[in-house]
């Protein structure tokens, strides 16, 4: 088939790849001058497992502590009518969730793509010999009972879908990270002998490289104005005419919405700003070994090659700049968690960013309704950890094969 992509983000990238290794002719169209340009330039370095971040499952960490005055979500005056009712979305599904006997099925679903999807970047990673910043090994914070508490259900979820946790206790915990500030108070943790963490950007460099190998073009500064249905195709901004494909995979993370609207769909789809700070690691036994997530701020702490990179905030309707009590979040937790990890003196890079989310969790993958359309987008807080497997799963979609798992919670039909 004769495939177009719009974005290259690391969604679009890996996309791009699976679909060019079936032997389908595919074109990626691109806004920016190179790949990973949007969400995908400085994410966290959370690459498995997924589910650990508070805006990967609504309800997974409780409510309580993410909307009082302590919570990270900052919402600015320039918040809009679609971010405010996806927010409502979002609330009643983590009471939901809270409220249920077990864990929502969905959570299950997302957890075993996410060990599936890591799966598939070890297999890409080993066959197409791809040197980026990775390391092993995941290290949850528990600071107090409470955080412990909340955390209960997630840590069956992650059991229940197949992830290796061990509950370890303070000192343990230690052990496993040397670096960890011997008076953080610190109730217990979990030790994910498994996680993973990642330079996301680096990967995507280098798949897209691998998917031009395979004879995937790749067109920059190319914006696409409109899709069309009723034959497929894309019309560039600039173009008069639409250029006819097959099949258009959109690949737009959060910028979907402008162009899904004229075709009748609606995805409650919105961009939750979020920051990483990234900084030169100053001393390794003082910086984090793999990469460590903390509860009770809701962020997490990697370490990429030479650097230490901390994620986390959520802000809504906050302009341009980020939140002033973001970066001071950011900057706090570093040092209460590492101290002396990094060197101020040279080569911070404070970056903002958009997680596209959807109000329940999981990612819309799969047809979208419209004949010849597919979705691979809103992913959220996981759009790394899920990259390689959501692809894969499109890939064989498109193909008319059976995915490697059951894909209801995925299916962007689940939200209309
Ligand atoms: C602060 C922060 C921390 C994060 N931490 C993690 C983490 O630790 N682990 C994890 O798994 N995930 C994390 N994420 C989430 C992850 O970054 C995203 O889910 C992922 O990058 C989304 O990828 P994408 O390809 O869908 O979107 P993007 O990377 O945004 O790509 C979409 C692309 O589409 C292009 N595009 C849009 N419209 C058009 C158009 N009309 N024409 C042509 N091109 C177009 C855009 O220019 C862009 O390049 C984090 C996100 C943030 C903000």
């Amino acid at each position: 088939m004769n495939i177009a992509i719009v974005g290259a983000g690391i969604a679009g990238v890996a996309t791009a790849y699976e679909l060019a290794a079936d032997g389908h002719a595919v074109t990626v169209f691109e806004q920016r001058n190179a790949t990973a340009e949007e969400a995908s330039f400085a994410p966290g370095g959370l690459l498995a497992p997924a589910g650990l971040d508070p805006w990967a499952l609504p309800g997974a960490w409780g409510n309580a502590g993410w909307w009082g005055r302590q919570a990270p979500l900052r919402l600015g005056r320039a918040v809009t009518l679609n971010e405010l009712s996806w927010l409502r979305r979002w609330r009643r599904n983590a009471r939901a969730a809270q409220r249920a006997a077990t864990a929502p099925a969905a959570w299950a679903e997302l957890l075993q793509w996410a060990r599936y999807s890591q799966a598939c970047l070890l297999e890409r990673t080993r066959q197409l010999d791809l040197a980026f910043e990775h390391g092993t090994g995941a290290l949850v914070l528990l600071r107090s009972a409470r955080d412990a508490a909340a955390g209960a259900r997630l840590l069956r979820a992650l059991r229940e879908s197949g992830h290796t946790v061990h509950e370890v206790d303070a000192d343990a915990a230690r052990r496993i990270e040397p670096g960890l500030a011997p008076d953080l108070p610190l109730a217990a943790a979990w030790h994910l002998p498994d996680g993973m963490t990642g330079n996301c950007r680096q990967f995507a460099l280098l798949l897209r490289q691998a998917a031009q190998r395979h004879g995937a073009q790749f067109e920059f500064g190319a914006s696409i104005a409109q899709v069309q249905a009723h034959p497929p195709g894309v019309q560039v901004q600039g173009e008069a005419a639409v250029r006819r494909f097959d099949a258009v995979v959109l690949c737009t993370g959060a910028a979907a919405a402008t162009l899904l609207r004229p075709l009748g769909l609606r995805l409650p789809l919105v961009a939750l700003q979020g920051c990483t700070i990234s900084a030169p690691l100053r001393e390794a036994l003082h910086g984090p070994q793999g990469v460590v997530s903390d509860a009770a701020s809701g962020t997490s702490i990697a370490r990429l090659g030479q650097r230490v990179r901390i994620a986390g905030g959520a802000e809504l309707g906050c302009g341009a700049a980020a939140h002033p009590q973001t970066l001071h979040t950011l900057w706090r937790v570093l040092s209460e968690c590492f101290p002396g990890a990094i060197s101020h003196s040279a080569g911070v890079q404070v970056w903002r960013g958009a997680r596209p989310m959807l109000p329940d969790g999981p990612p819309a993958v799969g047809a979208s309704g419209v004949p010849g359309l597919w979705l691979n987008l809103g992913h959220g807080a996981s759009g790394w950890a899920l990259a390689c497997g959501s692809a894969r799963a499109l890939a064989d979609r498109i193909a008319g094969r059976t995915p490697a798992l059951p894909m209801q919670a995925l299916e962007p039909a689940r939200l209309a």
